[in-house]
Order: C-alpha cells, then structure tokens, then sequence
C-alpha cells in the first residue's frame, strides 16, 4: 500500500515525537494499515496574520495558527497559545495529543489546537485585546460550538477567552457562549474550570501516591510552571496535605525544603508578574529543579523539558505530566529502563481542563448551570474510569502507562472513522 504524501510544514521535533508516539502505539495495537495515516495526521489548518495598533501608532502584524487534527468523533476541542515559540508543528502536535486525550476519556470530541507567536507580556492590556479579537476575526469561520471549540493555554486566560467569546458572538448576531471554554463565570464559565487541570491532576496523584502506599503527609512535590495549571495543581495537593517544596516560572525558580507559602506565592505573582526575587526560599534553575529529590515531580510548562539528559537524574517516585509532551521519547526510554519511576502521562493526568470544558459547553448549549461541587464531583467519577481503563490496559498488555493510554485514545478515533467510512 502507498504510504501517506504529505507536505512538511509540520515538520518540527515535537511534531515528530508526537508522530513517533503515534507509530509506536498503531504497531502495539496492529492498527490497520489503511486506517494509521487518516488517524495520524491532522485534519486541516488554517495559518493567519494579525494586524494590530500598538500604543505608539505603529502597526504589527503576528502570525497564528489553529489545527484541526480530528473532528470524527465530535466538533474538535483544544486551547490556544500565545507565546513567542509558537510554530506550526508544535500546534499540530498539541492538536493531536487533544485528540487522544478527548477520546480516551470518552468526550464527545475530536482535538484542536491554536497558537500566535507573540511574548504576551510585551503587549499592553490594549493590544492584548485587538490581538485575541482579531486572532478569532480571522477564525470565525473556522471555529464554533459545533465545529471547533477553543479554550485557554499557555499565555491565554479568560479575559482572553472573553473577548473571543465576544466577537465571535457580534459576528453571529446572537450570545454564543458555547464557542470557546475557560470564560470569565459571569459570560457563562463553568464553576471550576479555572482549577480544573489543576485539580484533576492533584486527584491522579493522590491516587497513585495511594496505589504506592505513600502517604500525603510524607509526599513532597516539585512543580516547573506557576500558571494556572502548575498553581492550581500546587494548591489542591498542598490541600492534601502534602509538602511543595519547589515552584517555578519562566524567570526561574523557587527551593524551599521546610514547604512554601503557596498564599504567598500567588499573591507576589498577582502583582509582581513573575516569581522573579520572590523570597519565599532559595532561588534555583529550571534546570536544577527537575532534578531535586521529591515524591512528585510535575512540569506544568512546556513541551520537552525532560531529556534523556536529565531522565537518569530525576529523583522522583512519580512524574505527573502536568504539561503536554514534557517529556521527550528517548527520555520515555530511560525511565522506562530505570522503572522506579510512576508516569502520570499527559493525556491522562491534565485531562481535568478538558473534561470540564466539557462540562461548561454543555452547561452553555442547556443554559442551565452546576454548582462547584457537582462539577468536581462529576470531574473526579470521570477521572477514575479513564485511570482504571488505562491501569487495566497496562495490566492486559504490559504496555507502559503512556502506551496504554495512547493505545486506548487512538483506537477510539480509528474505530470512529472505519466506522464512518471513507467519503465520498
Ligand atoms: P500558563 O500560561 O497559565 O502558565 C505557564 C507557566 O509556565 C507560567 O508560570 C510560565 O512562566 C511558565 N513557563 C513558561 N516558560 C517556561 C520555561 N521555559 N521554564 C519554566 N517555566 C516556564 O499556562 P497553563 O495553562 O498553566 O499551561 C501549562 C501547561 O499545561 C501547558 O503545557 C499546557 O498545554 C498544559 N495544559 C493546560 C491546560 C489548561 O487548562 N490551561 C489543560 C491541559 C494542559
């Protein structure tokens, strides 16, 4: 059989870890060779530029994307990114992992991703806005509640959803809440969506910690990222009752063995911007970070940060993935072969965010809304089934947990489409 032909734009080293995840996992479960490269590769994509007036008069035009990798199983569902690094390949990455990570926790979606290559803290409140306004001008007809259904990433939160809820609504002529997730509660936000990645990712841990026989009071936790992922998920395990002793941003990071303020953390971020000179311990690197000896080591950053430099350093017992693709394949090796380390993988441990995006569209579409408790309630019974079926997956075929996962998620969108047929 002729093999996919494709063009390289993609073409980037997280995109092709994400395809190197997807072959090995395809050869695990002996996907149909007919079947392996309509679910590899994305659907469609769509790249724009930006045009915005800055403070001083001048005009800058930015570039984004949105990839579309499956919409078989629903209308397609993932953040966008504003960030400096952003490219193509790196957004059809994350778009493919959305689209594991919607179908293994059995939503009613396929996966998406956007991006803009902008350092948003250069950008005032101002332009912020013309950018996230023109970013969903341009996607207007690309997007919506039954189409594509955008939600927050790195460097984007809901104000920024907001506003593109509010553009997008004026283009339509009606209030459409429904066409991105991750709102501000009073245009339609669901109660716990801000905390949701976080929270979903502290409930995996604790019942990992738990399978392991390691208490919460004994677990000590190391987190790379204080946004809004690596924050929460610092919070609702401290609120377990265990200790963080290490939190980081891009400015770099924060060592304090006897437990950090996290109240105090977050309210020096709330007006400093950054944890840069925050004195609630000893600075230390990025770097130095990943490898201090901890019970939980969670990157909630960026993708790649564990190599298979660092991998034979982690001092971990459990690596909970709190960012997409943190870790690296030939890092995925090295643990593998060391196997004193429990993978939370990403497309399980995080699915928190998406699960209750989940949970805010479809409070959107019935315009009837849910307490905070029934939405964790719901958050964490959802939780537990997608870490049993990937627990029993690994048990049936002594995969690793990431492969379970994976397997699990891409059969379910393989299955979809040989179930559709191919049209026309
Ligand atoms: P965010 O913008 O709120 O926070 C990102 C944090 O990472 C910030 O503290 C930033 O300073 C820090 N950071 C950036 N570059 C860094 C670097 N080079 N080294 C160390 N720290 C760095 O973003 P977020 O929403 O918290 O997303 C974090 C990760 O979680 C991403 O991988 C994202 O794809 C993933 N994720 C987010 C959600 C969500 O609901 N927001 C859901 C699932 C997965």
């Amino acid at each position: 059989m002729s093999k996919a032909i494709v063009s390289s734009f993609y073409k980037s080293d997280v995109f092709l870890m994400a395809c190197r995840q997807f072959d090995k996992a395809a050869d695990a479960i002996n996907l149909p060779e007919a079947i392996r490269d309509r679910t590899k590769y994305p659907k469609r994509c769509l790249a724009v530029s930006l045009p915005i007036k800055r403070h001083d008069g001048s005009v800058t035009v930015f570039e984004g994307y949105r990839v579309q990798h499956s919409v078989s199983t629903g209308p397609s569902k993932g953040g966008i990114r504003f960030h400096q690094n952003v490219t193509l390949g790196e957004v059809a990455a994350l778009a493919m992992w959305m689209s594991w990570k919607t179908s293994l926790v059995g939503l009613p979606y396929g996966g998406a991703k956007g991006g803009v290559i902008v350092n948003p803290n250069e950008l005032n409140e101002t332009e912020l806005e013309q950018l996230s306004r023109r970013y969903m001008q341009e996607m207007v007809n690309f997007v919506g509640p039954q189409i594509d259904v955008p939600a927050p990433d790195v460097g984007t939160n809901e104000k920024i959803m907001g506003w593109m809820m509010d553009t997008y609504s004026n283009h339509v002529g009606h209030l459409a809440p429904a066409v991105v997730t991750g709102k501000p509660i009073v245009l339609g936000g669901s109660q716990g969506r801000r905390e949701a990645t976080g929270a979903g990712i502290a409930y995996l841990t604790k019942r990992y910690l738990h399978d392991l026989k390691v208490p919460m009071s004994k677990t000590t936790v190391a987190i790379q990222g204080f946004g809004n992922v690596g924050s929460e998920a610092a919070l609702a395990l401290a609120g377990y009752g265990a200790k963080i002793i290490a939190i980081s941003d891009y400015t770099g990071g924060i060592h304090n063995p006897k437990g950090i303020d996290l109240n105090k953390a977050l309210t020096y971020v709330r007006y400093q911007k950054t944890l840069h000179d925050f004195d609630g311990g000893d600075p230390i690197s990025n770097d130095d970070l990943l490898e201090l000896k901890c019970t939980v080591l969670a990157p909630c950053a960026l993708e790649r940060v564990i190599t298979d430099k660092n991998a034979p350093k982690l001092k971990c017992r459990v690596l909970a993935e709190g960012a997409n693709g943190p870790t690296t394949n030939a890092a995925d090796k090295v643990i593998e072969a060391r196997g004193d380390i429990e993978i939370i993988p990403d497309v399980l441990c995080n699915s928190g965010g998406v699960i209750v995006s989940y949970f805010e569209w479809l409070q959107n579409l019935s315009s009837f809304y849910w307490s905070r408790d029934e939405v964790l309630q719901k958050l964490f019974t959802m939780l537990d089934k997608a870490k049993d079926s990937v627990d029993a997956q690994k048990r049936k075929f002594h995969f690793s947990r990431r492969l379970a996962a994976l397997t699990l998620g891409i059969q379910r969108v393989a299955d979809a489409k040989q179930s559709r047929g191919l049209f026309p």
